[in-house]
């Protein structure tokens, strides 16, 4: 640990700044490599002359902050971590890099179930970092999910953050595509998630390098329109899901209805079309008759 002015810190990171990048992003440097949130720095600023500890020396934090600069490199996979709602998460590039607007699914969740439902089976399909699983399997502990994924390396991630974050047992981790690894669920589930890779052919050559250079295209790219995988998970819900079971899926901005068409030619009910924060039609619901 290496004692530290306030007013150093401040100086470093307005310096960092000028070069390029963005509060957020150092934020995060400064808080899972250096060891200073920005609560602490916020608290302590009313008194610069006041001391804080940093777990690694500014060179080293500057030597990230500049490879973030200058290979674009997202700064989640740099420091290894990002935050998802109230969770510390470990990324790698084989995981995507939770988005704050998925965040919502968490609430959607809550919205339908509330507190009546004591117990419950739930399966994520493509669980990437495990953000969804383990935050429902956190909230409810009653709740009994299955996360999967297509990469074992991934799963490895998803399985090492659930391990982290709590005590509880109540999250299992299956590798194999969407809902193959669910085969012995069949009928049985009270609730299917997905926040599956939805991004068109001609949008995903577009991307920005920042994500098309780092995050895994496998679970980004949805086909030439976007909707192979939806439409894939939509068609076969019916088998693994419980009489009444819920389906909530994420999508791209604007494929919200023609998810629900294929959610209706699929005999789903309940349809819902439901926005995101910057009022995006971002998920769409249903339940199976
Ligand atoms: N929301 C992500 C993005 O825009 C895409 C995630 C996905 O394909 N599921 O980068």
């Amino acid at each position: 640990m290496l004692s530290i002015s306030v007013k150093e810190i401040l100086f470093w990171k307005k310096t960092q700044l000028f070069k390029g990048g963005d509060h957020e992003s150092l934020a995060l440097l400064l808080d899972s490599v250096g060891g200073i949130s920005t609560s602490d720095l916020n608290s302590l600023s009313i008194n610069p002359e006041g001391n804080l500890y940093l777990k690694k020396n500014l060179e080293f934090l500057e030597n990230i902050w500049n490879e973030h600069l200058l290979n674009s490199s997202p700064i989640q996979y740099l420091c290894g971590i990002t935050f998802w709602r109230d969770l510390k998460l470990k990324v790698t590039e084989k995981v995507l890099i939770p988005r704050s607007e998925t965040e919502l699914i968490i609430d959607i969740v809550s919205k339908i179930f509330g507190n009546s439902v004591q117990k419950l089976l739930f399966a994520e399909l493509g669980t990437g970092s495990g953000a969804i699983s383990i935050s429902l399997a956190l909230a409810n502990p009653l709740w009994y999910g299955i996360a999967t994924d297509i990469d074992q390396d991934a799963l490895e991630i998803a399985r090492e953050n659930f391990i982290n974050s709590s005590q509880q047992s109540n999250l299992k981790f299956y590798c194999g595509n969407w809902w193959s690894p669910l085969e012995s669920f069949k009928g049985k589930l009270d609730l299917a998630i997905s926040n599956p890779p939805y991004i068109p052919k001609d949008t995903y050559e577009k991307l920005p390098k920042e994500v098309k250079n780092f995050e895994p295209k496998v679970a980004l790219f949805g086909g030439e329109d976007g909707l192979k995988h939806i439409r894939e998970i939509i068609q076969k819900a019916p088998l693994f899901l419980k009489e009444k079971g819920w389906l909530i899926l994420e999508n791209h901005f604007d494929q919200g209805e023609k998810v629900k068409q294929l959610l209706i030619e699929n005999k789903f009910t309940s349809i819902e079309i439901v926005k995101d924060l910057s009022g995006i039609g971002r998920f769409t619901i249903g339940r199976y008759k």
